[in-house]
């Protein structure tokens, strides 16, 4: 006969509704950079350097890729690349939180994480009444479509990391295409194609029956994060002698893991957002635990390495001076007359002739 466990009841508090918080705050700031830098592209159109408006170095997060280069150049060559420092600094802020707290940065600050959620929330409710219980595609399709965003992944770090040489890599730095990256980026969504607005939409209903599709499938960043998560010390531990098998932390994990069947938690799909954890109605049977003391870790203490530990790396980046870029209002303008003509450099050659074609026609 299966021996009876005495039940003691899980008191800690919950931690989501700081969870809201913090990624609602988050999601204000990108959104107040977006007005920022709405209103510096469109004062880049009157042509006068006298009425360019300030320019949020934040919005170099939204540029990863030029980010991740900068990260690359840096280890090459023991400099800051001063065309995105801002970028350089986001990006080791996110991956300094996943090598301590997981893939924690999707689901406490990631505003598209955050959107993903939200939209995840409402289809769950509409699956929970139409079909009395949650969507997850069969492990044949989910598995396969899992690997896409590594395979982006690879790509970028090939591209990158593989298949340029030092001289290309700076060629591309400090080309006008880098340069501009930012406002050929809002001009993409200004003026967003047919193709692209189909593409989101779709990825936005697919959202709606199918829990974090873009992040689950397709997010490169995600990928990135997911693996270095394995480096983490903490992780989700269970308790199998005071677990009563309840199956509440597998229902409320958004990314269906199996939570009430492992004793730790090692997933590249974990975000660390702790649903589990506050799930739990057993005290001491879930919870977070650090692999290098064994120690159990407060939900708490959770919350705030993460922003302690992204506020100190972008904090170091604004104290030593490298946040915002070097370029001028004057070499805006001028780059924002070529703004049609900066396509996508290909390879070395292309970024060179982009680089004389640019130098003309500022001499000019
Ligand atoms: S295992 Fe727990 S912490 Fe990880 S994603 Fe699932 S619910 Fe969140
Ligand atoms: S929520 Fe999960 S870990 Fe906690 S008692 Fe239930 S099955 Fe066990």
């Amino acid at each position: 006969m299966k021996e009876k466990k005495k039940i003691i009841r899980n008191i800690e508090k919950p931690v989501q509704k700081y969870r809201f918080a913090i990624q609602t705050l988050f999601a204000l700031l990108c959104i107040w950079i977006g007005i920022e830098f709405t209103l510096f592209v469109k004062s880049l159109e009157y042509g006068n350097p006298d009425l360019v408006s300030h320019r949020p170095p934040g919005v170099e997060g939204f540029l990863p890729i030029s980010s991740l280069m900068s990260v690359y150049y840096f280890f090459v060559t023991g400099e800051i690349h001063p065309a995105h420092p801002a970028g350089f600094f986001i990006f080791l802020a996110i991956v300094g939180v996943s090598f301590v707290v997981g893939k924690s940065f999707c689901s406490w600050l990631c505003p598209i994480g955050f959107l993903s959620e939200t939209i995840g929330d409402f289809g769950e409710k509409i699956c929970l009444k139409l079909f009395k219980r949650r969507i997850k595609l069969p492990k044949f399709v989910d598995y396969p479509l899992r690997s896409l965003k590594y395979l982006l992944l690879g790509f970028f770090v090939y591209a990158i990391f593989f298949s340029m040489t030092l001289a290309a890599l700076k060629a591309f730095l400090d080309s006008p295409y880098n340069l501009m990256a930012d406002v050929k980026m809002y001009y993409f969504f200004a003026n967003i194609s047919k193709f692209s607005l189909t593409v989101i939409a779709v990825q936005f209903i697919l959202s709606i029956f199918i829990r974090n599709f873009w992040c689950r499938y397709f997010c490169p960043y995600g990928a990135l994060l997911g693996i270095i998560s394995f480096l983490s010390p903490l992780k989700i531990k269970r308790e199998a002698k005071s677990c009563i098998d309840c199956g509440l932390c597998a229902k409320a994990c958004p990314s269906f893991i199996k939570v009430d069947k492992v004793d730790t938690v090692r997933s590249d799909e974990c975000s660390m957002c702790m649903s589990c954890v506050d799930a739990c109605p057993v005290a001491d049977t879930l919870f977070v635990e650090t692999k290098i003391v064994k120690k159990k870790i407060s939900k708490k203490f959770v919350a705030i390495a993460i922003i302690s530990i992204y506020i100190a790396i972008t904090g170091i980046g604004i104290l030593t001076g490298h946040w915002k870029n070097n370029i001028s209002r004057k070499e805006y303008i001028i780059l924002h007359k070529q703004i049609d003509n900066l396509g996508h450099p290909t390879n070395t050659a292309d970024i060179e002739k982009l680089n004389k074609e640019s130098e003309s026609r500022a001499d000019k």
